[in-house]
């Protein structure tokens, strides 16, 4: 069925028409088609850069159900794309076909070097053994490969050669590279070897942000899973390992901001569960510094673009969400989605 849509398009609030041509956009009428929004404010749905779909605990297994289940819960949620930096298993064909799920960009699994990561829950490698292993996971899965880049506050992180070398054969075939870094000195390793994006980056030395703006490396600073653990960190006995976290945590905002203020693509990511809750890190985004739009943006119509997905434009994916009120003024709309559209369907 053809559907007709008109209302404020977002973030050029600018009043539009459109009409989906299967799972497209177009902005000249198309015949026979159902008027589903008159007015609103329209997003080309929300995105989530940092979620594991299909395993929510290292003792269960990855199952097509949890997966489909993890997926459902985003969708619910108004978000339409997500990219899974690392999996138990690579995110089946099946996904991509099935016209209810949002929109997957995967990385295979997440690629763990030893010492680095919880053993057998990501493909374990020995760092001779990575480079070989990252190209393949990236080619088998939508062109990202997730390398674990540290691990431990008192053990050492990749060596910025091995991972440098990452990134030179992953680039090669057209792929990007996500390194999970929590360590100052993984941070730093990760960020000279070229990464595209930093994941998590606790402890990342301020110094580096510049740079990261010059070379491309986004930032995905997960602020909202960290958010959830600190009262449990805090209630910790002391401990260096106690001292490390909480002190990351307490850098981390500035950070943020700081490399948002560089010109850095800072992107909203929630790496945990329950699926479907972007808008919580939108909303420590906005705590941490940013503008209400270029938060919204990291989840949105940014992170759509960073993922190669076009935002609401003649030709773009049918991919859009609804609100009653604009949600750079009030985010907390974006709770309450009033239609979502996803791939030229009304889902919800
Ligand atoms: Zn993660």
């Amino acid at each position: 069925m053809t559907l007709q849509v008109r209302g404020i398009v977002l973030p050029e609030r600018e009043e539009r028409t459109f009409w989906t041509d299967g799972d497209r956009l177009r902005t000249e009428p198309v015949p026979g088609a159902q008027l589903v929004v008159d007015g609103g404010w329209l997003l080309p749905g929300l995105v989530d850069v940092h979620t594991h779909p299909g395993t929510e605990a290292l003792d269960t297994p990855f199952t097509d159900e949890t997966l489909r289940r993890h997926l459902t819960e985003h969708r619910d949620a108004g978000v339409l794309a997500v990219r899974t930096p690392g999996s138990a298993a690579r995110i089946p064909a099946w996904v991509d076909e099935d016209p209810e799920l949002p929109r997957v960009r995967s990385a295979g699994r997440w690629l763990a070097t030893p010492g680095r990561f919880f053993p057998g829950f990501g493909r374990d490698v020995s760092e001779a053994d990575l480079v070989r292993a990252a190209v393949e996971e990236a080619e088998a899965s939508s062109g990202w490969c997730k390398v674990i880049a540290d691990w431990r506050h008192d053990e050492p992180p990749l060596p910025a050669d091995v991972l440098a070398a990452v990134v030179e054969a992953v680039h090669a075939v057209g792929g990007r590279v996500a390194a999970h870094c929590q360590t100052a000195d993984g941070s730093r390793n990760a960020v000279l070897a070229g990464v595209d994006s930093l994941e998590h980056g606790m402890h990342l030395d301020p110094g580096l942000i510049d740079r990261m703006a010059a070379q491309g490396t986004a930032f995905v600073p997960t602020l909202s899973a960290f958010a959830a653990g600190v009262d449990r960190r805090r209630a910790e006995e002391p401990s260096a390992r106690r001292d490390w976290w909480l002190s990351g945590w307490e850098s981390l905002l500035p950070t943020v901001t700081a490399a948002y203020e560089a010109g850095v693509t800072v992107l909203a990511g929630t790496d945990s569960f329950p699926c479907g809750t972007v808008t919580s890190e939108i909303h420590w985004l906005i705590r941490a510094g940013l503008p209400a739009r270029a938060a919204l943006g990291a989840a949105s119509w940014g992170a759509r673009s960073w993922l190669g997905l076009p935002g609401l434009v003649d030709g773009g994916p049918a991919d859009l969400v609804v609100y009653d009120a604009d949600p750079i003024a009030d985010p907390s709309v974006l709770a309450h989605p009033r239609r979502i559209v996803l791939r030229g369907r009304v889902v919800v």
